[in-house]
């Protein structure tokens, strides 16, 4: 598939120069970039498809202020109405779903079928942003006081930064920008330098959905959205500035931790959405057909580069052997190779960095005592010469080992042997992330332990359900490490509004709380 061909059907050629992807998008404005020159490679092959020269710091800061006043027109933009505008994205989301889902494989090298997913991501999440912007409702509370009210209201908050990871070029995005429009912010977006093109195809029809709700609802400032493609120090300077009263996160704990004191410093609100070390129990009491499938997809699908990836495979010591025995057969019937054959279940890792960790933690793993029972080793499949193509692999470890702590962001997946839930509830928990968590079991004392305040201390807590994909109407996130962040359904909104408390007296009297008196 040529890209020359993908980015005209996205309607994004005009944001080129000479082969050359400009870097600074300010609404309906762009411009090439002043800062260093970044090369955009197809992981399938290696082979480069673009190049940008990234936005500088100069270039960014003489444009923030048009967020802001884009902020002022879009807050007092009656919610329902920028829900229309929501409504709008998703309809031309839906009619360009192909060619997006061609584009994220092309970036980032995941499965046909699992862009298509990632696509449909966004179009719910604007089927449910609609939906929510005629319920941003507050709440009137009993008041101590005669003749008083006490009521509290949600106001938009203003330009939200979001930094996004390379693994989910669209969706992750999508689930802050559209709840941020219908809260009634501006977005400033910062993708990973690695998916430059999703990111400008995402631009663009948020531009085209503008200019056609300014044909009859107007009033939209193109500037609700920018995208910056810019380097780490440039974010980082970004992040500091109190411009942003909420940064939105997603990324290694690395980022998260410097992104959060950054944004600490200056007493700003940041939404977190870091790495996790995912666990799934397979119980004496398992459906093992089950178990197995929600075990395969979850440890392999994107070659093992989702935040929700299964990492650690805590098995039953009853149902053991059985388990590996079934894991290293259906791991046989993998098939490896370009992620644009919908035959294949697996395509490449995103880059030569990603294989070197692998190769880093299988050797780690075994110096460490583990037994790799299915090795992952690198395969060169035909029209992928250049890419970075793997098996999965399987190693048998010690609950204590070392590298079992850490998020690996390549297809490994630990297995550790357990004699009773309760050990293999600390197993799970003894991890410093805690994004996504399984139990597979048909009993329902462990069903109902594992969910409990006793059982996974993770943010995403399933039964008979793998630990990765999830549906945008729940909460999305994790604890401790991955960063106390919730993004996406439910009641995340709450995170890009600001809320007001406010006490209205009805009375001739002016009656103090807590019956204090103050006379004069
Ligand atoms: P990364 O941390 O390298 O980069 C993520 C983004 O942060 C990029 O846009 C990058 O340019 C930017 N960035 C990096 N350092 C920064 C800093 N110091 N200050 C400001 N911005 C900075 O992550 P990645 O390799 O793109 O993605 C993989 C990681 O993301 C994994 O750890 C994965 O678990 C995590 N992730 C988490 C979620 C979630 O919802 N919890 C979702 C997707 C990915």
């Amino acid at each position: 598939m040529k890209i020359e061909n993908l980015i005209n059907e996205l309607g994004i050629a005009k944001y080129f120069d000479q082969k050359k992807a400009h870097a600074l998008f300010v609404g309906k404005q762009s411009y090439q970039g002043e800062g260093a020159g970044i090369e955009v490679n197809s992981p399938i092959d290696n082979q480069r498809m673009t190049q940008v020269a990234s936005a500088n710091l100069n270039q960014i800061n003489e444009n923030l202020a048009s967020f802001q006043d884009a902020f002022q027109k879009l807050q007092i933009i009656p919610a329902p109405i920028r829900g229309k505008l929501v409504k709008i994205i998703g309809s031309k989301v839906q009619a360009k779903k192909n060619a997006l889902a061609r584009m994220i494989t092309l970036e980032v090298g995941k499965p046909l079928s699992e862009a298509h997913g990632e696509v449909q991501e966004w179009i719910d999440i604007c089927d449910f942003a609609v939906g929510l912007s005629r319920q941003l409702t507050g709440l009137t509370i009993a008041t101590e006081r005669y003749d008083h009210r006490l009521m509290e209201q949600w106001h938009p908050l203003g330009p939200v930064l979001v930094i996004s990871a390379f693994n989910f070029p669209l969706a992750v995005w999508a689930w802050n920008a559209m709840i941020a429009f219908v809260c009634g912010d501006s977005v400033v977006w910062k993708p990973s330098l690695v998916t430059p093109l999703c990111s400008i195809a995402a631009h663009e029809i948020v531009m085209d959905s503008i200019r056609e709700i300014n044909k009859e609802d107007g009033g939209f400032p193109t500037s609700i959205h920018g995208l910056f493609l810019t380097g780490i120090k440039e974010t980082k300077e970004l992040v500091k500035n109190p411009v942003f009263p909420l940064v939105s996160a997603t990324g290694s704990v690395e980022m998260g931790r410097d992104v959060n004191v950054n944004v600490a410093k200056r007493l700003g609100r940041s939404l977190l959405e870091l790495g996790g070390n995912n666990a799934l129990i397979i119980s004496n009491f398992a459906d093992i057909d089950l178990a197995i499938r929600a075990v395969v997809f979850s440890a392999v699908g994107t070659s093992g580069q989702r935040c929700t990836t299964l990492r650690r495979l805590i098995v039953h010591e009853a149902v053991e052997e059985e388990v590996i025995g079934r894991l290293i057969k259906a791991y046989g019937t993998l098939k490896i190779g370009h992620p644009l054959d919908e035959k294949n279940h697996m395509g490449p890792l995103i880059n030569q960095m990603a294989y070197n960790k692998m190769v880093e933690a299988l050797h780690l793993a075994k110096e460490q005592g583990g037994t790799i029972i299915c090795r992952g080793e690198r395969i060169y499949p035909e029209e992928c010469a250049g890419g970075y193509y793997v098996t999965p692999a399987l190693v048998k470890i010690d609950k204590d080992a070392l590298i079992v702590k850490q998020e690996t962001f390549v297809p490994i997946l630990y297995v550790i042997t357990y004699h009773d839930l309760s050990e293999a509830i600390a197993i799970n928990n003894n991890v410093p992330q805690g994004l996504s968590s399984a139990l597979f079991s048909t009993n329902i004392l462990e069903v109902e332990k594992f969910m409990s305040a006793m059982g996974s201390d993770c943010g995403l807590v399933n039964i008979n359900v793998g630990t990765s994909g999830a549906e945008i109407g729940g909460a999305f996130g994790g604890e401790k490490e991955t960063g106390g962040g919730r993004e996406s359904g439910s009641d995340a909104w709450k995170n890009y509004m600001r809320r007001v408390t406010s006490t209205i007296n009805y009375s001739t009297k002016l009656p103090l709380a807590q019956g204090i008196k103050f006379e004069f």
